[in-house]
């Protein structure tokens, strides 16, 4: 048996105006090696919408599918004009995750989605987001602990969740209520039929969801790639998604 091939969407990497650095697709290192470390082969995927022929190529190759964090979804992509608090956005890393998502969903391959991941997934599936927590939610705590020079460490636990028990999340957790990494601006507003809430914040915030559907569906909106060497429950999330893609 070989190792299981996880796909990995890429983001664009705009050039520089005026300058010499060409377009490109790129990755966070953190992922990749978190896959690698449990056993995965890990395959970055460029962005190619116009080219399905090449992306179906390329995803017939997979056993499972893993969701980064990133830019913000595109809101038309859930019928929303941009609020002023929405980021920027990636239309390519858009169309190629949807691809992803419903490839998946026809072939019944794992899926295991982080931050944006859990946002695109929900949006795939009919749901909508808050463009900025923030704006959008007045009795929310705070969300969005970007690491800055004062406070660097994207593993910094910044709010705990409650697990809802009985659910793949949990089982693998073992634990009701988890301290967690917070590196978000949006969130799953509308929940998508086909997805339930494994996972809230203090403020009610969801924050993690699995699929009602299929077999390893799994989404948290925090970061367990940062927890994986300090939290058991984070290191099982990557391990039984890896066995559930072998
Ligand atoms: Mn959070």
């Amino acid at each position: 048996m070989g190792r299981p091939v996880i796909g990995i969407a890429t983001q664009t990497l705009p050039g520089k105006p005026g300058g010499d650095l060409p377009t490109c697709w790129i990755m966070g290192q953190r992922y990749v090696e978190s896959l690698r470390s449990v056993g995965a082969l890990p395959w970055l995927i460029p962005l190619l919408p116009d080219d399905p022929d090449t992306m179906r190529g390329i995803f017939d190759k997979l056993d499972g599918i893993f969701l980064t964090g990133g830019v913000d979804v595109d809101p038309s992509r859930y019928g929303e004009n941009r609020h002023p608090k929405c980021g920027a956005t990636d239309p390519d890393r858009d169309a190629i995750e949807l691809m992803l998502l419903e490839h998946a969903q026809a072939t019944g391959k794992p899926v295991l989605a982080v931050c944006r991941g859990i946002q695109i997934l929900n949006v795939a599936g009919g749901g909508t987001l808050y463009q900025d927590v923030t704006a959008m939610v007045p009795a929310a705590m705070k969300h969005d602990y970007f690491p800055t020079s004062a406070q660097p460490s994207r593993s910094y636990l910044a709010h705990e969740i409650t697990v809802v028990p009985d659910s793949l999340l949990g089982s693998l957790l073992g634990e009701s209520i988890v301290p967690v990494n917070s590196m978000h601006h949006q969130a799953i507003k509308d929940l998508a039929p086909g997805l339930k809430p494994t996972a809230y914040a203090p403020d009610g915030i969801i924050e993690a969801v699995e699929s009602t559907v299929s077999n390893f569906c799994i989404a948290v909106q925090w970061h367990p790639e940062e927890l994986t060497d300090t939290q058991p429950g984070m290191k099982r999330l990557f391990t039984s998604f890896i066995a559930a893609a072998a």
